[in-house]
């Protein structure tokens, strides 16, 4: 097992970011952990709560003798953020995030990171539809899966360090290539996430009498989709402008295949849809039996 860290940089103190910082807390993982949020009432809020030892007043600040520096911001910030914090990283930290696209990382973040730093990009398939730093809780990555996803040539210590890190708040791990990150989340994840906006999208437009039904029967399959469309705007923003080809490849299939079904509702086709629905619904058995239910 790998030494715990020193000194911890959380950029962000959101859901993600404050979970992490409480879930290394509570697993004796970071010595001090210290955050640096845009929103100066989350970074004072996080402390208050006492979930970091110290809210920094800038990115460079918080990052300064860090031997562990964690993105938790939305993905549209990293570029930006890295360049401000790229001369301020000490010799030997490792550079890691939580953001739902990988590929996108080692783009954003790969060409500031300095010689003798460490990039070890992360995903921790955990979360929430809430925001900010109340809405995380330590138990938030136990027992759910942690991917992650270094650029080929990648340090081992480093990677095996964060690959400890995780497995020290609770999750299982994967190592996975970065593309193929991104293909996976797109189906399990990104496109979900769409259609659920397009329902709620499309059960807003409606006119008055049957909007108000559609809440009042909500239960009958709409509310689910609602949890989902109620998930972070900004995050969802960035996660689709950068995971654009996988996201729209995955959209392509599924558009066929609605069409198919579409004609089969309209031919009068039951046999198609009772198989299709035969399918899924095993898939649904494997994911409880996985646990991931
Ligand atoms: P969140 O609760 O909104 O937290 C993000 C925090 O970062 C907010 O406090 C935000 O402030 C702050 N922020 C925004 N821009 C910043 C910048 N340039 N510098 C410093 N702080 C900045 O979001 P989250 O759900 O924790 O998501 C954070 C990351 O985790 C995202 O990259 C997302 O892809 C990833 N992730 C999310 C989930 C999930 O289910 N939510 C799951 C896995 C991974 P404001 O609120 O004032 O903008």
């Amino acid at each position: 097992m790998s030494t715990p860290f020193e000194r911890v940089a959380i950029l962000g103190i959101g859901l993600i970011g404050s979970s992490l910082a409480r879930a290394l807390r509570r697993a004796g993982w970071a010595k001090q952990i210290v955050t640096f949020d845009a929103n100066p009432d989350h970074g004072a809020r996080a402390k208050a709560l006492d979930v970091v030892d110290e809210a920094a007043a800038s990115a460079a600040e918080a990052v300064a003798g860090a031997d562990l520096v964690i993105f938790s911001v939305p993905m549209g910030a990293y570029a930006e953020l890295a360049a401000e914090i790229a001369s301020h990283l000490a010799p030997g930290a490792i550079v890691s995030d939580v953001g739902s696209v990988k590929m996108a990382v080692i783009r954003d973040l790969g060409p500031h990171i300095p010689e003798g730093v460490h990039l070890v990009p992360a995903h921790p398939i955990a979360g929430t539809e809430k925001s900010g730093p109340d809405a995380g809780f330590a138990e938030l990555f136990t027992g759910r899966w942690a991917i992650v996803t270094p650029p080929p040539g990648t340090d081992e210590t480093a990677v095996r360090r964060i690959t400890d890190l995780w497995r020290a708040v609770g999750s299982d791990v994967e190592i996975m290539e970065p593309g193929h990150h991104d293909r996976v989340l797109a189906i399990t994840s990104h496109l979900p996430h769409l259609i659920a906006y397009t329902i709620v999208g499309t059960a807003t437009d409606l006119e008055g009498t049957l909007q108000q039904e559609v809440i009042k029967f909500s239960a009958s399959g709409f509310r689910d989709f609602t949890r989902i469309a109620a998930s972070d705007p900004t995050m969802w923003r960035d996660v689709f402008l950068n995971n654009r080809e996988a996201v729209l490849d995955v959209l392509q299939r599924f558009t066929e295949d609605l069409t198919a079904l579409q004609r089969a509702i309209r031919w009068g086709e039951g046999e198609q849809l009772f198989d299709l629905f035969t399918r899924t619904r095993a898939i649904r058995r494997s994911i409880i039996d996985a646990k991931q239910a």
